[in-house]
């Protein structure tokens, strides 16, 4: 801890920001930097490691690939943000505290709650006991260290979602000796073009995935899984990658919390119910004028970023302004050497124009590896990070 900020400690402002992921660094280096020369606030960032996850390329970190060392406490040298290394256990709204493994109490006068979400491995029995997942970079180490076993057999990819698609792609293209068997409700990529749902669909054939729509898995059972009607697709490893879940934290907490567990924030990005907490990320249920956000790293730095500058507004007295989001695009990768990218409208509804082969490449890698130095650029010039699409005539009832 900096002297500046055990000085501050006893009046200082206190605000604790939960998670160090896309959203929450985000929000802690574009607050660090607003308030760099005030005294009177003090800024504390949370994290169960060091390391930065990035979850964007955990399809990657599952099939043995090695990523890039980004530290944290690195990222953050300079910016007088202190940083905690620990598991948070629980929040207690009224106190307003936050428990860091069990047995260290932080108290906050602002909490920035960017958690994220995990795969929801409690929709079907066996998934929690059974399946392999992405939810964190040790989950995805495990699924390489048994894909890396195998020598030849059967991986099914539950999920035809986009994290589904990856996997598979990944998986199908690092381990060929493999058999992957994709299976969803719904068709790969069935949100885009019908021109990028073929291209997607094509290439998924050329690696050899064996895609299975218009299917439901209702259980995970040790060696395969069970399908809605009773047909059983036998398997020597499971990923489950149907649907997210957020950490019971925030609902056991007393936030109001919608029926996914994220935290119903009002347009400013403040809880509904607890106004010192501000919501951001995966875990947060932000509604625009075209729905509820979904999880995406597109939109999550930009609540990290406006929750920021809400609280630094409001610590200088002002009102927080309203949050406005509209997507771009769902940039998907089809191993290393193929890729989709379908540009959308701001309500995330496809627009015609997508970029397939190694242009879709670049493009999913430059948007893959830009959070990282857009941290380092926001340390320095903060303004930097406050530009993203606000989705126009898409989120103007949201104000
Ligand atoms: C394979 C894959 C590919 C993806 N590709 C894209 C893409 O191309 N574009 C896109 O926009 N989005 C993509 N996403 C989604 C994107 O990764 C998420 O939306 C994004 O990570 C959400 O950011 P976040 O900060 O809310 O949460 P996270 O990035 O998940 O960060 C949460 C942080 O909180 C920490 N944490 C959690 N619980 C605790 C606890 N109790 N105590 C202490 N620390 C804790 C975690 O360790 C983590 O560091 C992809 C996701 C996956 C899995």
């Amino acid at each position: 801890m900096s002297a500046r900020q055990e000085a501050g400690t006893a009046t200082a402002h206190r605000v604790v920001i939960l998670g160090a992921g896309y959203a929450g660094l985000a929000a802690a280096i574009q607050l660090a930097a607003r308030v760099k020369r005030r005294e009177d606030v003090q800024v504390t960032l949370v994290n169960a490691q060091e390391r930065f996850t990035e979850r964007m390329r955990l399809h990657m970190t599952a099939t043995g690939q090695r990523l890039a060392e980004l530290s944290v406490p690195e990222l953050l040298e300079g910016t007088g943000v202190q940083f905690v290394r620990g598991w948070v256990t629980a929040v207690d709204a009224d106190a307003k505290t936050v428990r860091i493994d069990d047995d260290r109490v932080l108290p906050y006068d602002t909490l920035v709650y960017g958690l994220g979400g995990v795969a929801d491995t409690s929709a079907v029995p066996g998934a929690e006991d059974h399946a392999y997942t992405l939810s964190s970079a040790q989950d995805a180490e495990l699924l390489a260290d048994r894909l890396a076993r195998l020598g030849n057999g059967t991986v099914v990819v539950a999920g035809s979602g986009l994290t589904g698609i990856e996997s598979a792609a990944e998986i199908a293209e690092r381990h060929p000796e493999l058999n992957v068997v994709l299976l969803g409700r719904q068709e790969p990529g069935a949100a885009m073009t019908p021109k990028a749902r073929a291209y997607l669909r094509a290439a998924l054939h050329r690696l050899g995935v064996q895609v299975r729509a218009g299917v439901e898995v209702v259980k995970v059972l040790p060696d395969g899984v069970e399908l809605a009607g009773g047909e059983s697709i036998a398997a020597d490893a499971v990923q489950w990658t149907s649907g997210t879940r957020i950490s019971p934290l925030a609902a056991a907490a007393g936030l109001a919390v919608d029926e996914r567990g994220r935290i119903v924030t009002d347009a400013t990005l403040r809880s509904v119910s607890h106004p010192e907490v501000y919501a951001i990320g995966d875990a947060a249920a932000i509604r625009q004028g075209y729905g509820v956000m979904h999880g995406t790293c597109q939109g999550g730095m930009p609540t990290g970023v406006h929750a920021a500058l809400s609280i630094d507004r409001v610590l200088k007295g002002r009102q927080p302004k309203p949050f406005r989001f509209g997507y771009y695009h769902t940039p998907v990768s089809l191993g290393r050497g193929d890729a989709v990218v379908q540009f959308t409208r701001p309500d995330d509804s496809p627009r015609r124009f997508c970029l397939t082969g190694r242009m879709a490449v670049r493009y999913k890698e430059t948007v893959t590896a830009s959070p990282w130095p857009t941290y380092g650029r926001m340390k320095k010039m903060p303004a930097s990070g406050a530009f993203w699409p606000r989705g126009g005539r898409f989120t103007r009832e949201a104000k």
